[in-house]
């Protein structure tokens, strides 16, 4: 997982609807829909006991079974506190029949049951579902309209306007809402990939470092996996920065970045959690494994080239831990990149460009003992 798998602010595909899926804000969407379902039943239940709205020969238990149909959505939201994009859709062209089937049984639509009422799945289709989604709901709009209007109009134009006037104000409605919706989304990816990226290189950032520690954490005490943080410092930035400038030493790094990008595993996560220094963290089965990688990638670094053809080598220092019971994450997290941090200054001592592993938790020791170059095959070293 690398930070440039996200989505660039400016394209134009934004991120899925905002179905009611699963988290609190998710709950208090699910749970206001089902309110609104519910205020639509009582509202049209009413109705029933009301003289001279429902139409004659009406079948009122066809009428009571539609209001209750409302009461029984409203019900499946509570207890189920979301909704998929599928089930959304789906309630959105309920609620259009259910809108169809009053028309049909009340006696005056215009005054008993007005178009305005289509405004409810008008809103959710527009909030809830994708470009698709809503156009269909669009013509379902457009013919419930129809069918409301037809019995108070004895022209085909007068009729024509009216449906074009009230299916085109909701649908223009719906569109409008649906634009909006799209541009606060747009600008809530391009927000939060500020915050979780790096603006150089694209790679992630500390912060989102942090922010993953707890899945990854999870993942690997349910995995029965060991985690590991691979600390990677370029060599002699400094003076490549000296000789070729701070614009070349830029390109470097956007050239390193873009390797790593392409050489991780695709669940690791990259950032850049300093200058000239990056991490990688990752799931893995043994020290081994963890070992090859941190080889891909120092072969990575050195082989990538900017324009001009400048190049960069990097010293990696490598740590492994496996989750244990009640350990905060954050913790143990900058615990291991501490070790891999180590591992990564021996690196630099045993001549740079190469890979060292730790070959025992350094706990309190000021200076850990290390293996060089493709180091701890034993794999002695992980916690
Ligand atoms: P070593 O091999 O010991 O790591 O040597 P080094 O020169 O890489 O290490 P040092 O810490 O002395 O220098 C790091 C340099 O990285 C200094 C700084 O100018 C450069 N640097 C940090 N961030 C950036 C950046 O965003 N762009 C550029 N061009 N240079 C940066
Ligand atoms: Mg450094
Ligand atoms: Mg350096």
């Amino acid at each position: 997982m690398t930070g440039r798998w996200y989505r660039d602010p400016d394209d134009d595909v934004v991120s899925d609807p905002p179905a009611v899926g699963r988290g609190p804000e998710h709950r208090v969407a699910a749970v206001t829909l089902a309110a609104l379902l519910l205020l639509g039943a009582l509202m049209g239940t009413a109705t029933l006991f009301v003289d001279g709205v429902l139409r004659p020969g009406t079948k009122r238990w066809v009428y009571a079974v539609t209001m209750g149909a409302l009461v029984v959505m409203a019900a499946c939201l509570v207890v189920r506190q979301r909704a998929g994009p599928r089930h959304m859709f789906g309630l959105v062209l309920l609620g259009d029949l259910i809108y169809v089937v009053i028309v049909l049984s009340i006696e005056d639509p215009v005054r008993y049951a007005t178009p305005l009422m289509l405004l409810f799945p008008a809103f959710v289709a527009a909030w809830f579902l994708g470009p698709w989604q809503l156009v269909a709901n669009m013509v379902a709009t457009t013919v419930a309209c129809l069918v409301a209007l037809w019995p108070s109009y004895d022209n085909a134009v007068g009729l024509g306007v009216q449906v074009g006037v009230s299916a085109g104000m909701l649908n223009a409605c719906a569109l409008g809402i649906f634009l909006l919706r799209r541009r606060v989304q747009r600008l809530l990816v391009a927000t939060q990939n500020l915050t979780r990226l790096d603006p150089l290189t694209g790679l992630y950032n500390r912060r989102f470092l942090v922010e993953q520690a707890p899945r990854l954490w999870r993942q690997a005490r349910r995995d029965g996996t060991r985690l590991t943080a691979l600390v990677l410092d370029l060599d002699h930035f400094k003076r490549l920065n000296d000789a070729h400038g701070h614009a070349a030493g830029d390109a470097v790094l956007q050239a390193v970045a873009a390797s790593l990008t392409a050489a991780v595993r695709p669940p690791d996560i990259v950032a850049r959690t300093g200058g000239e220094e990056l991490v990688v963290l990752g799931l893995v089965g043994d020290p081994d494994e963890a070992t090859h990688l941190a080889e891909r990638l120092r072969c990575a670094v050195a082989g990538s080239r900017t324009a001009h053809g400048h190049a960069v080598t990097a010293s990696i220092g490598i740590a492994l831990a496996r989750p244990v019971d009640g350990e905060d994450p954050t913790d143990a997290l900058w615990r291991l990149v501490d070790r891999a941090d180590a591992a990564m200054y021996a690196a630099k001592q045993q001549g740079r460009d190469r890979v060292v592993a730790l070959s025992v938790p350094p706990a309190r020791t000021p200076l850990p003992e290390e293996v060089p170059g493709v180091a701890d095959p034993t794999g002695s070293g992980v916690a």
